[in-house]
C-alpha cells in the first residue's frame, strides 16, 4: 500500500476543496463571526506566510494564549501545517505554572487574545526565549500594551499569503502540538503530539461507535481549545467538513443555553460541572435543545444522577469517555452494545456511567500486584493503556517518564474495576483513594451517591488521618439552591447507608459554598486535603 503521510495540513485542504460553503460560527469579544472554510483555509494559509515571516522555523513552538474561536482554530492549523508545533497554554494556570511552561517549550512566538493580555504582561520579563506576541482581537488597533515586539493579528494577516504552500516533506511523525497536563495532582508535565496521532485520534472520533462526528453536525467545542485540543473535536471538524460552534471568551451557562437553540447545535463536549451547571440552568430559563443528539462528557466521572435528569427531563442522552492530556484525549467510549439495548433503564444507566471500553485502536489492561484482575466488576486495579495516539514520553522529563511508561504501556494513575463485559468503571486516581484498614473505598463512588440526592449540587470526598484506620473517608458537600439549606449530615448518611458497607460511610460531612477546581473544571482535591490537612476524625 501507499505510504502517504498522515499530516494535519491534509485536514484542511480536505474542507477546503470540498466543504468551502460550510461554516464555523465563532462568538468573539464584539459579537458573532461566521467564517467559511473557504476563507477559514485562506486565513491560515496567511497566518502560516506571515509567521513564516516572522522568523518561525520547521520545529520551532509556537503558543496559543486564547479562547475558543475562529483564530484559535486558523493557529491550530496554519502552525502544525507550517512544520511548526502548536502549544495550546492553558490560560487560567498561575503565572509560575505559565513561566515553566512557556520557559520549558521555548514558546518562540505567542498568540494571545487581547483580553488576555495583562496576564502575559505581568510574566513578560520571564519568558526569554518568546521573540514576538501577536494579539488577537477584532479591532484592527493595537492595544496600549508593554509586551515588545507586538503585532496586531488581523493586520497581519494581511501581510500574508492566501495561498501560502506548505512543506511536502512533512513527516507524520513530526511534531504537530504540545500540551501540558492541567496539573491536577502537581507540577505540569509537557506530551507532544504528532501528526500522526492527531490525525488517527481524528478519524476515531468519526466512528459509527465512537462520538460519530460527521458532516452533517453542527459541534460545538466546549471543552477549552488549551484543554487536550478540544479533546480533537477541532481537528475532526474541519476533516469532515462538520459546521463548528465556537462559544468564545467568558461564556456564561446562558450564552451555552442560546448558542445551542439559536445554531440548532447537534453534539457538544465537556467536562461535567459544565452539565451540571446547565442544568442549574435549565432550572431558571429555557432553551429549546431539541436539536442536541448527544452530550459528550469526560474529564472526570460523569454522575449517573446528571444522566437520568437530561433523559428523563430534557430526553437528552450522554456519551461518556474517559482519557487524558496523555491519551490525546479519548481512550475508552461508554456506549451500550446492540444486546444491551434491552435492559431496564437502571442498568442501562448503570453502564453508561462507567468508562467504557477502549476505541478501536486502543489496548487496555488493568492490573494490580498479582498481574491482570479478574472481571467481576469488583477487583481494583490500575489502567494501563497503549495506541498509536497514546504518549510514551512526557517532554524533556526522563524520569516521570520512566515512571509512567513501562513495558510499552501508560500507566495512567487511575483505579478501575472491569466488569464481565469488560467496561472499566474508574474508581478513583491513586492519588484520590482512601485506605481505611487496608481496604481501598472509592471516593468516586461515594461522590456520585451524594449528588444523586436532590439537596446536593457538588460533592467531593477526600481521606483524612484516622489513629486506628489510617485514613476515614470525609465529605465536602454544596447544597442545590432548590434544598434552601434543609439538608443534615444524619439525613445525608441515612441516604448513603443503604448502598454502601458501613465502613465506607463518611466519618463526616462539611458543608461548603463552593469546590474549589482546577482550571479545566474538575474538584480540585488537592487543595481540599491541604485545605483541612490538620483536619482529622476520631
Ligand atoms: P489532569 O491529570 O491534570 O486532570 P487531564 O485532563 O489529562 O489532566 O486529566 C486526565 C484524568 O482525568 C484521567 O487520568 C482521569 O483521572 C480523569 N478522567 C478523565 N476522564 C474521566 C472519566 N470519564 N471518568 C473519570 N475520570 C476521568
Amino acid at each position: 500500500m501507499m505510504d502517504t503521510q498522515l499530516t494535519i495540513d491534509t485536514l484542511m485542504v480536505r474542507a477546503e476543496k470540498y466543504f468551502a460553503k460550510k461554516q464555523v460560527i465563532s462568538r468573539t469579544a464584539t459579537g458573532i463571526t461566521r467564517l467559511t472554510y473557504g476563507d477559514f483555509a485562506k486565513r491560515a494559509r496567511a497566518l502560516a506566510s506571515a509567521l513564516e515571516k516572522l522568523g518561525v522555523e520547521r520545529g520551532d513552538k509556537v503558543g496559543t494564549f486564547a479562547w475558543n474561536d475562529h483564530r484559535h482554530l486558523e493557529a491550530y492549523f496554519a502552525i502544525p501545517s507550517m512544520g511548526a508545533v502548536l502549544h495550546t497554554i492553558n490560560i487560567r494556570l498561575s503565572s509560575d505554572h505559565l513561566k515553566y511552561i512557556i520557559n520549558d517549550a521555548k514558546d518562540k512566538v505567542l498568540l494571545i487574545d487581547k483580553g488576555l493580555l495583562p496576564i502575559i504582561e505581568t510574566i513578560k520579563d520571564d519568558i526569554p526565549h518568546v521573540k514576538a506576541f501577536i494579539i488577537l482581537s477584532d479591532e484592527e488597533e493595537l492595544p496600549e500594551t508593554i509586551l515588545q515586539p507586538v503585532y496586531d493579528y488581523e493586520t497581519l494577516l494581511k501581510t500574508g499569503n492566501q495561498h501560502h504552500t506548505f512543506p511536502v516533506d512533512l513527516n507524520e511523525n513530526d511534531p504537530a502540538g504540545m500540551c501540558y497536563t492541567s496539573a491536577t495532582t502537581g507540577n505540569p508535565k509537557g506530551v507532544l503530539y504528532t501528526h500522526r496521532s492527531i490525525v488517527l485520534h481524528s478519524m476515531m472520533l468519526g466512528l459509527a461507535d465512537t462520538m460519530a462526528l460527521s458532516e452533517s453536525d453542527i459541534a460545538m467545542h466546549v471543552v477549552p481549545m488549551f484543554h487536550v485540543n478540544a479533546w480533537g473535536f477541532p481537528f475532526a471538524s474541519v476533516w469532515f467538513g462538520t459546521t463548528q460552534v465556537l462559544p468564545g471568551p467568558n461564556f456564561t451557562f446562558k450564552t451555552l443555553g442560546n448558542l445551542i437553540e439559536s445554531e440548532r447545535v447537534t453534539i457538544t463536549a465537556g467536562v461535567p460541572t459544565i452539565w451540571i451547571g446547565l442544568l442549574n440552568e435549565l432550572n431558571t430559563n429555557t432553551y429549546d435543545l431539541s436539536s442536541l443528539r448527544n452530550i459528550v462528557c469526560g474529564g472526570s466521572a460523569l454522575p449517573k444522577a446528571i444522566i437520568r435528569t437530561y433523559q428523563e427531563k430534557y430526553n437528552l442522552s450522554f456519551i461518556h469517555a474517559y482519557g487524558s492530556t496523555e491519551t490525546s484525549p479519548v481512550a475508552t467510549v461508554s456506549r451500550l452494545k446492540s444486546y444491551q439495548q434491552g435492559l431496564e433503564s437502571e442498568e442501562k444507566l448503570e453502564f453508561i456511567s462507567k468508562q467504557g471500553i477502549p476505541v478501536p485502536g486502543i489496548e487496555i489492561k488493568v492490573i494490580n500486584e498479582h498481574g491482570k484482575v479478574t472481571q467481576n466488576g469488583k477487583d481494583m486495579g490500575e489502567v494501563l493503556v497503549r495506541g498509536p495516539w497514546i504518549t510514551d514520553a512526557y517532554y524533556n522529563q526522563p524520569e516521570k517518564t520512566a515512571e509512567a511508561v513501562k513495558d510499552g504501556w501508560l500507566y495512567t494513575g487511575d483505579i478501575a474495576t472491569v466488569d464481565a463485559e469488560g467496561t472499566i468503571k474508574i474508581v478513583d486516581r491513586t492519588k484520590d483513594l482512601i485506605k481505611s484498614g487496608g481496604e481501598w473505598i472509592s471516593s468516586v463512588d461515594l461522590e456520585n451517591a451524594l449528588m444523586a440526592h436532590d439537596a446536593v449540587s457538588e460533592a467531593a470526598v477526600i481521606s483524612v488521618p484516622h489513629e486506628k484506620w489510617q485514613e476515614r473517608p470525609v465529605a465536602f458537600i454544596v447544597k442545590s439552591k432548590t434544598a434552601n439549606g434543609h439538608i443534615t449530615k444524619d439525613e445525608l448518611l441515612d441516604f448513603l447507608a443503604p448502598q454502601f458497607a458501613k465502613w465506607w460511610l463518611p466519618d463526616d460531612f462539611i458543608f461548603i459554598e463552593e469546590i474549589p477546581k482546577t482550571s479545566v473544571g474538575k474538584f480540585l482535591k488537592m487543595k481540599l486535603r491541604n485545605d483541612y490537612n490538620s483536619y482529622s476524625v476520631s
